[in-house]
Parts: C-alpha cells; sequence; structure tokens
C-alpha cells in the first residue's frame, strides 16, 4: 500500500492552492486528478475576475475570502509575473427603482471591508464609461481580471518544487477510515490503488459532496448535497470590444443564483457577456451552449450595453456552478471544515465553493493549512 500524509483530491485552482501552501510546510502531500491535467472543470469556466468582495454577507467565509484572497492574488500576480488588470467594476441601476438596492451594496461592500467603493450619478458615469446606459452606479475599482491558467500553473510548479507529487488519470473511488487516517481507493487507467493517508483533503469542486459522502458524512442530515447550476457565455464581435473599459454589471436580483448576465473583458480585451444561470436537473456535465438563448443575452445586455446588437452575439462557453443552496432558497456560505465532530477527524471539506472561489484561492489555501496545522505537528 502507498502511504500519503496529506492527500488533496482534486488539481482546481483550490485544491492546487492548497498543495502550493501546504508544501511549504509539509511534506508527503499527493495530489489525486481524475483528468489528465489541472484545471479542467470550474477553474477553466468561468469569467477570471478578481472579485472585490462586494455581495455576501458581512463575516462568512466568502465575504472574508474574498477580500483577503482578493489582496493576496494581486501581490501574488506582480511578484510571479501572473498576467492580470485591475480595471475596475461597475454595478450600473438601470431604472431609478434599482438605487435602493446599490445603496446596499455600497454599504454591504463597506462592512466587508472594501473602502473604495463609489456611488457615482448619471452624468459621472457617462464621463468615465460614455457608452453604458444607466441612472446611477456603484464603482469598484479594485476588482480586476486575471489569467487563471497561469495562476494555477504557478501552484502546481509551487507544490512540485517543494515535493509535492501530482496523480493525474487518478480517480478517487472509495474513502475507508482506519486506525491510521484513511485508505483512499484509486482507480487509474485499469488499476486500483489504496492509498494511506492521515488527513484528506476534499477539494473536488462538483463532486466535492461525493466524496465527502464516500467518506461516510450523511449529506443529506449535514445539507452538503450540491445542486449543479450552469451559466453559459456569449462572445461579443471584437469590433465592440473597445466600448467599455471597465467590467459592467447589472444589480442583482434578490436570491438569484448569479450576479446577472454581465460584460467581461479578457486580457486580451475581448468583451463577452455572461454567465447565465439555470439550475440542472441532472447532474451531468453538460457545457454545450444553447444558441436560443442569443435573445435573452441580447435583452438582458440591451439595457446597459446599447452598442450590442444581436449579430453581434457568438456562443461561447459554459461553466457549471457547485451550489449548496437549491434554486430560489437564500444565501449558503462555503462549508469549510475539518470533521471532527462526525467522527473523522483528519477529514477536510471544501464544498460549495462556487464564485468568488477563484479570488478567494489564496485566502482558502491560508485557512485550509491552519486546518492542518491542528492535526499535523
Ligand atoms: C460560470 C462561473 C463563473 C465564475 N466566475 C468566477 C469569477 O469571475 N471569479 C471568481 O473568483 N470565481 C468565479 N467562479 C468560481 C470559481 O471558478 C470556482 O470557485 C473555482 O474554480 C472552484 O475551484 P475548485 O478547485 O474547487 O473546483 P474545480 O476547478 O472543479 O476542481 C475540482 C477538481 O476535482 C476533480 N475531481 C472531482 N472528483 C474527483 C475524484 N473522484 N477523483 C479525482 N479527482 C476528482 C475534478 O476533476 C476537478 O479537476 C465562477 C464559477 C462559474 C461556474
Amino acid at each position: 500500500m502507498d502511504e500519503a500524509d496529506i492527500l488533496i483530491i482534486g488539481a482546481g485552482v483550490i485544491g492546487l492552492a492548497i498543495a502550493a501552501e501546504l508544501s511549504k510546510k509539509y511534506k508527503g502531500i499527493v495530489v489525486i486528478e481524475r483528468h489528465n491535467s489541472f484545471g479542467q472543470e470550474t477553474s477553466s469556466r468561468n469569467s477570471e475576475v478578481i472579485h472585490a468582495g462586494i455581495y455576501y454577507p458581512k463575516d462568512t467565509l466568502k465575504a472574508k475570502m474574498c477580500v483577503e484572497g482578493r489582496s493576496l492574488l494581486y501581490e501574488i500576480c506582480q511578484k510571479n509575473n501572473i498576467p492580470f488588470k485591475k480595471i475596475g467594476k461597475l454595478i450600473v441601476a438601470s431604472e431609478k427603482d434599482e438605487i435602493p438596492a446599490l445603496e446596499e451594496l455600497f454599504q454591504r461592500g463597506k462592512d466587508n471591508g472594501v473602502d473604495d467603493l463609489r456611488l457615482i450619478d448619471a452624468a459621472d458615469l457617462k464621463k468615465i464609461e460614455p457608452s453604458v446606459n444607466g441612472v446611477a452606479a456603484l464603482h469598484s475599482p479594485s476588482t480586476g481580471i486575471i489569467n487563471s491558467h497561469k495562476l494555477m500553473q504557478l501552484f502546481q510548479d509551487t507544490a512540485q518544487n517543494n515535493g509535492a507529487i501530482m496523480s493525474y488519470v487518478s480517480e478517487v473511488i472509495d474513502i475507508k477510515k482506519n486506525v491510521y487516517g484513511y485508505i483512499v481507493m484509486v482507480r487509474n487507467n485499469n488499476e486500483t490503488i489504496f492509498l494511506n493517508t492521515k488527513v484528506v483533503i476534499n477539494s473536488a469542486g462538483l463532486d466535492s459532496d461525493r466524496i465527502a459522502e464516500m467518506g461516510g458524512i450523511d449529506i443529506e442530515h449535514f445539507n452538503y448535497r450540491l445542486h449543479y447550476c450552469k451559466g453559459q457565455y456569449f462572445r461579443v464581435n471584437h469590433s465592440k470590444s473597445h466600448f467599455i473599459k471597465r467590467l459592467v454589471y447589472p444589480v442583482p436580483k434578490p436570491k438569484s443564483a448569479g450576479l446577472g448576465v454581465h460584460a467581461t473583458l479578457d486580457l486580451c480585451g475581448s468583451l463577452r457577456l455572461g454567465p447565465d444561470e439555470k439550475y440542472l436537473n441532472n447532474r451531468n456535465k453538460d457545457y454545450s451552449v444553447d444558441s436560443s438563448q442569443k435573445n435573452n443575452f441580447y435583452s438582458a445586455a440591451n439595457r446597459l450595453l446599447p452598442f450590442i446588437n444581436k449579430d453581434d452575439l457568438y456562443e461561447d462557453i459554459a461553466g457549471i456552478r457547485p451550489k449548496l443552496q437549491r434554486e430560489g432558497e437564500d444565501f449558503r456560505d462555503f462549508i469549510i471544515q475539518e470533521e471532527t465532530d462526525k467522527g473523522l477527524t483528519g477529514f477536510i471539506n471544501l464544498i460549495g465553493i462556487e464564485s468568488p472561489g477563484l479570488t478567494s484561492s489564496l485566502a482558502i489555501a491560508k485557512y485550509s493549512t491552519g486546518l492542518v496545522g491542528n492535526l499535523i505537528k
């Protein structure tokens, strides 16, 4: 039987960030990933936005990890030449009756420690973004964009240089507790391998609830079950990319699963709309983009960005949010927990790591390292 001290399941941005951080302190780290390279699921199917931390209720993990993670991310990007741009963002009210919600977001952001937000009126909005329509806006200068592939590459390189082992094409299929810690059963091609480990870190994204279940947790009782919510993107004709300089978001609707279809720019200056929100009634990872949604994207964008015509839109990618709340349910926070109280000492679950997971990755890695520190001296 092979041995590890710490076994991390999943090589998305979260598993990799944790591997990089832990490897500075610990040996015997193995990362298990079912695909043949890192970031093949949600971590490469997102908006690549470094969020400021505006939307999340005060004192939640989402708020704290986002605000802390954002600063850490800018710092690591600068130090390691990871491409990023702090281009800023506008949340735009297109009707007067959205202004109270904008003011609430302003206050919420301030409560979370986002101290550079500014409420601006229609005239100021026209000055900084002449092509955007709106009656008022919330300006967040510290929002940015990042090359998430390069970030993940850095995390993997750091972990490997410090001795961590990456095991690709390896799928965790079962986990059993024993006196030593855990025996993790892994399928690698046609072989089944058993790995003994003291600590299991479950950063398996869309399947993190299943991994928790394999570990012996009643995921219904503890409310750990995930619900898939798809988000599709449409790309905008390149000739329209120069019309805006900042990310442009609508005011989010209460209880909506996402932030509303918004306009993001990538590091090449290319403009995209999305993601929309559609809860799936199965667990298929279907990343196709439904071309019939073009009309909906057009009308969502048209209110704020009148320079976009329907013919400018092309289907792009889709991602799937691993959501803890069902459709219409209230806010749920990230679950980042060591499970001693469930009789599973050394089992650390990270479940429901949807947005702002990318922004939060370094803060989550530090937090998780703290949880491991209580287990391995
Ligand atoms: C549409 C969309 C837009 C988003 N936009 C943003 C944004 O702009 N900014 C932001 O901060 N966040 C954003 N997010 C959130 C962010 O993308 C995620 O929080 C983050 O990528 C989650 O990373 P992860 O490592 O937890 O999951 P993943 O990237 O899904 O990685 C999990 C890994 O675990 C592996 N795995 C699962 N089960 C097993 C198994 N049994 N054995 C072995 N391996 C396994 C998978 O193959 C996968 O590689 C967005 C998310 C979506 C869906």
